[in-house]
């Protein structure tokens, strides 16, 4: 596990560029060059290449199909395509020899490019702004490439070369992968910090979507759970201008997606508030007390690639508001005094002497109008009996339960690699 937490800090969070479904046929065919070397000091290199290479298969994985997505959030700032495909000579032309390429800049204004990208599948245009994990296109053999691969580099505007994302005795640090993996071997997949969101929810609203239908696989870790290598996921941020218990509700379910409430928007995996994380449930449910005004982030995740359609469903209870202070005798009989626009309302009394019907408030942010469902205050009156646990705490028990099933009927991934 602290393995597990110096990721989360990671200042590069790249993860490998393709997709869960592709990620096996992978593998790397040739490291940057740093002086006759790869970085690990090996010979997994050729002179002058300043990128790193990965096959998937040769031709036959490119007709297949090799999904290739962005390593990080970014703007995309370069795209060529419509160059041949099948190069096996080293030199075709077209592209400055990437062939059909996109190339992205990041936050800290460095620049990944993927290239020799299958003829007419690049799918982003320039100025696009890219979650980590969007698809960009597939393997091919275009520019200066003897086999379908995909030539991945990362270049700095400040140094004016391309650095290497690998971290070893014949590299120098960072590595810019979230997990940066063996010698000769993939790095992991998923991204680390940020979220890219979706937009916004609202008490009382209901997503009918897809995990697939925009999501990205920008953070693999929220704190909330052990498990690592989850999306793709949506992402959504949420307030609520009351102190209240909000419940969310995933269902529809045709796979394993899991839920998390965070207390941020960072995403960055120290502030998960509760999650949701039972294997193959239907419905998978979280309760959360949320704070007026606050802003947190609401996850819809995949748990190793799992994609299913989903209605996500947001329900606010609003808190009762204190009661007022008494303006006259209240009487043994249990009579506490109604609204001003109807009649007193009888009601029992609990046993902290409070009526179990909150009266009337004057207060205009508890008042959203007579057609509400969150309108508590129903005009009326009418008994509303208070539960002995608030929901938000019914959902903190449902959270460990689930949690618990989960732990012992999951491999813990993150630990395995
Ligand atoms: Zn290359």
């Amino acid at each position: 596990m602290i393995w597990l937490v110096a990721t989360i800090v990671h200042a590069y969070p790249y993860s490998f560029p393709t997709t869960a479904d592709d990620y096996a046929h992978w593998y790397p065919t040739a490291y940057r060059d740093n002086g006759g070397v790869d970085w690990n000091c090996g010979g997994i290199t050729y002179p002058g290449h300043g990128g790193s290479d990965f096959g998937a298969g040769s031709f036959t994985g490119m007709d297949e199909g090799r999904d290739i997505v962005a390593a990080e959030a970014g703007t995309v700032i370069t795209v060529h395509d419509g160059e041949f495909d099948r190069c096996t000579t080293g030199d075709c032309a077209g592209g400055g020899g990437y062939g059909n390429y996109v190339k992205i800049e990041h936050d800290d204004g460095k620049v990944t490019t993927y290239a020799h990208l299958k003829q007419w599948s690049v799918a982003v245009s320039d100025g696009q702004f890219v979650g980590c994990g969007h698809f960009l296109g597939l393997m091919g053999s275009s520019g200066y490439s003897t086999g379908p691969h995909l030539h991945f580099e990362v270049d700095s505007s400040e140094w004016g070369y391309s650095q290497d994302p690998f971290d070893g005795p014949c590299s120098d640090p960072p590595s810019y992968w979230l997990v940066q993996g063996d010698y000769d071997a993939l790095p992991g997949l998923g991204c680390g910090n940020g979220c890219s969101h979706n937009g916004a929810l609202a008490c009382g609203q209901r997503v009918d979507s897809s995990n697939d239908s925009g999501g990205t696989w920008e953070t693999t870790y929220y704190g909330c759970s052990e498990f690592a290598y989850s999306g793709p996921e949506r992402v959504w941020s949420f307030t609520t201008s009351l102190d209240e218990p909000v419940t969310l509700s995933l269902t529809g379910l045709t796979a394993d997606l899991d839920l998390y409430a965070l207390t941020s928007t960072a995403c960055d995996g120290s502030d998960c508030l509760a999650s949701s994380v039972s294997p193959n449930a239907d419905p998978e449910a979280l309760t959360f007390q949320a704070a007026a005004g606050a802003t947190y982030t609401i996850v819809v995740d995949g748990w190793d690639g799992a994609i299913s359609g989903f209605a996500l469903d947001v329900t606010c209870v609003g808190e009762p508001p204190p009661p007022p202070p008494s303006t006259g005798p209240t009487g043994s009989t249990g009579t506490v005094p109604g609204t001003t626009d109807g009649p007193p309302v009888d009601t029992a009394l609990d046993d902290t002497g409070l009526a179990t019907t909150p009266p009337a408030s004057s207060d205009p942010t508890l008042d959203a109008g007579p057609s509400s469902p969150r309108d508590f205050a129903a005009p009326t009156g009418g008994c509303t009996t208070a539960p002995t646990l608030p929901l938000w705490a019914w959902g903190a028990l449902l959270f460990r339960r689930q949690r618990r099933g989960a732990a012992t009927s999951r491999p813990n991934v993150a630990a395995s690699t």
